[in-house]
């Protein structure tokens, strides 16, 4: 199809064959899930539980939670996921919550459910509302704070790349509205110190919300398999809420997370009422307004289909591959893991100035990895799933050749994307660097669609 013709809807419908044959082949230059090249973006269980997703997704493919009353079904549906994740993260009968489109919902609301009780507990106290998170926090809370108008405050990491307890505890004043925590965190895949910033927060009455996005339908059986995880969920006093990603290691359709509070005098504050529209008195319990059933029914399915067993069986498998990859990195005399992160994600660096990680991350790319990169520091990024458990040996050997390859041609660190990501991240001037950041994104949301790359 030429550019001019895809520019507009076409004048005669075309057949459904043909659209969905150019769909197909759309695909042909998308990083490969299937065989497990990639390190994020897809949680993938393999053909038949997908199957599966898909046919209960179809089943509420066109009912909308917008209206629960017309949908009595997608209710029901929001309120036993609801339950079933309060009682794996510990929850008492008191825990409530909303199903979210994703951990980014599932952080966006509570920034503003937070902001609305301070206002209304405090109201002449808090009109700057500031919130504190690790510098680990994702960045999805950054954004909840450019958008409600919640400064960010932010504590710095431990050698072992934890949140400063101590640290948070001096950033505390009258206008604090939150603290933030991870469990674990996405750059490092490691958990902040939960009950110790649970006293904290407990001795000056503010709530402490746990992102738990990654960790909540994975650490929860990692400790029932025998795991040492140190507490991070409601059973330590101080935590009010938390999150935890259906869609990421619950295994279910993308578009759905839960976002729970310890009792309704938290979740009350993330509900909109608007009682004057001529569309009629407007209740809302979360941010979005059509609420679609498929990734609820589908995300519903994966919880009863899976079960304890199932989960538990996945997490086992998923962390004797995590150790097994651990292991591989770690054979390799330039490279470190960094910390020691307790689930299945982690970041992995070089302890060597002769080997340039971002270089690696190229290597690995022409050998068809698909690679995250991180910053502060420099390394790259891995969560595994279960079906990496079959490309250990290939990864570890690709990884060492990769090492090799750039320790013997010391000029990739300064060429192609390292140079790129080195030069980025070295930038003092960060403002330079969101500045050109913002140029790539008006070229690619551009009339002409610009890729960087
Ligand atoms: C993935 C993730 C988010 C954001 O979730 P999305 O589903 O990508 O919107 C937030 N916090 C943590 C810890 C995450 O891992």
């Amino acid at each position: 199809m030429s550019d001019n013709e895809s520019a507009k809807i076409p004048e005669k419908g075309l057949p459904r064959s043909e659209v969905l044959e150019t769909l197909r082949n759309l695909k042909g230059e998308d990083a490969n899930y299937k065989d497990s090249k990639l390190w994020s973006l897809v949680y993938y269980l393999g053909d038949e539980h997908t199957q599966f997703l898909l046919e209960a997704f179809s089943l509420f493919f066109s009912e909308n939670l917008l209206n629960p009353i017309a949908f009595k079904s997608l209710k029901r549906l929001e309120h036993e996921i609801v339950r079933m994740t309060a009682s794996l993260l510990s929850g008492d009968t008191n825990v409530v919550g909303t199903v979210t489109a994703g951990g980014t919902e599932s952080c966006l609301l509570p920034v503003v459910a937070y902001r609305e009780r301070a206002f209304a507990k405090h109201l002449f106290r808090t009109k700057k509302p500031e919130m504190i998170a690790p510098e680990s926090v994702h960045v999805a809370w950054e954004k909840g704070a450019h958008y409600f108008g919640v400064k960010m405050v932010h504590a710095p990491l431990r050698s072992d790349l934890r949140v400063d307890v101590e640290a948070v505890k001096k950033l505390i004043n009258k206008h604090t509205v939150l603290i933030v925590a991870s469990a674990p965190s996405y750059p490092h895949g490691v958990i902040d110190p939960i009950a110790e910033l649970g006293k904290v927060a407990q001795e000056y009455d503010i709530p402490l919300h746990v992102d738990s996005c990654l960790g909540g339908f994975m650490l929860p059986f990692l400790e029932k398999l025998g795991y040492k995880i140190p507490p991070f969920d409601f059973r330590v006093p101080g935590v009010t809420s938390i999150s935890a990603d259906v869609h990421k290691y619950g295994y279910g359709a993308k578009g759905l997370s839960v976002v729970l509070y310890r009792n309704m005098d938290y979740l009350k504050h993330q509900f909109f009422v608007y009682e004057n529209w001529p569309g009629g008195i407007f209740i809302s319990p979360a941010l979005l307004g059509t609420r679609p059933g498929g990734p609820i029914a589908a995300g519903w399915a994966a919880m009863k289909t899976l079960g304890m067993d199932g989960y538990c069986d996945v997490a086992q498998r998923t962390m004797n591959t995590t150790v097994a990859l651990e292991k591989g990195i770690q054979s390799i005399p330039e490279l470190k893991i960094l910390s020691n992160p307790e689930m299945s994600v982690f970041a992995y660096g070089s302890k060597s100035r002769k080997v340039n990680i971002f270089a690696v991350g190229d290597q690995m790319e022409e050998k068809g990895w698909f690679v995250d990169r991180l910053q502060r520091p420099e390394a790259l990024h891995a969560i595994v799933t279960l079906p990496h458990e079959h490309i250990v040996d290939e990864f570890t050997n690709d990884l060492k050749e990769s090492v090799e390859y750039v320790r013997n041609h010391p000029s990739l660190a300064v060429k192609g994307n390292a140079a790129l990501y080195g030069m980025i991240a070295k930038v003092p001037l960060r403002g330079m660097v969101k500045k050109e950041a913002l140029k790539i994104m008006e070229k690619m949301y551009g009339p002409d669609m610009t890729m960087p790359y």
